[in-house]
């Protein structure tokens, strides 16, 4: 029998990364699992800022804090019977994802194929990449419209 009961899913809060937020969400809801949205907090690209999907604030370091808006959004799903959790943290993304893998140990990791940068050209970010080859639990990779079309249809 599969085990699904923990699921991470790693987001940048970009608009691609949304879609994989997305399909955790309504994936967790429907398989009763609990769903840890990890956030790693890096100094702030202005220049990548239009491709946020969440209010983001900065901290007097330049750095990101938090985001507001997913807080309100995790709000409105948990009180919709999702069992969630943010948990945000400094550091490398792809070393902080991996050590979360381990620690925690979720059965699944929903991340999306891409994030800021978001160069569709290549297959997937580097991020998503070098956390696929690593780990060794399964990983559920959404595209950037993927996770609407799944919504809709199924919903
Ligand atoms: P690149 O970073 O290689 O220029 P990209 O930004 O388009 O390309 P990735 O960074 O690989 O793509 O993002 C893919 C996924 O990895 C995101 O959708 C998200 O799930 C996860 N991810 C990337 N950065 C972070 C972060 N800082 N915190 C949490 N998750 C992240
Ligand atoms: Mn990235």
């Amino acid at each position: 029998m599969i085990q699904l009961s923990k699921i991470l899913c790693p987001t940048d809060y970009s608009k691609t990364s949304d879609k994989a937020v997305r399909y955790a969400i309504e994936l967790g809801r429907k398989v009763r699992a609990h769903v840890r949205f990890l956030h790693i907090m890096q100094p702030e690209n202005i220049a990548e800022k239009t491709a946020y999907s969440y209010g983001i604030a900065t901290g007097a370091s330049g750095e990101e804090i938090v985001s507001e808006g997913f807080r309100m959004l995790l709000m409105e799903e948990k009180k919709k019977g999702l069992s969630a959790d943010i948990l945000i943290l400094r550091g490398n993304p792809y070393d902080t994802i991996i050590e979360q893998t381990a620690s925690w140990a979720p059965d699944l990791l929903i991340m999306g194929s891409h994030g800021r940068t978001g160069l569709n050209r290549i297959l997937m970010g580097s991020v998503a990449e070098a956390v696929f080859h690593a780990v060794d639990i399964p990983v559920l990779l959404v595209k950037q419209n993927a996770a609407d079309k799944a919504v809709k249809d199924y919903a």
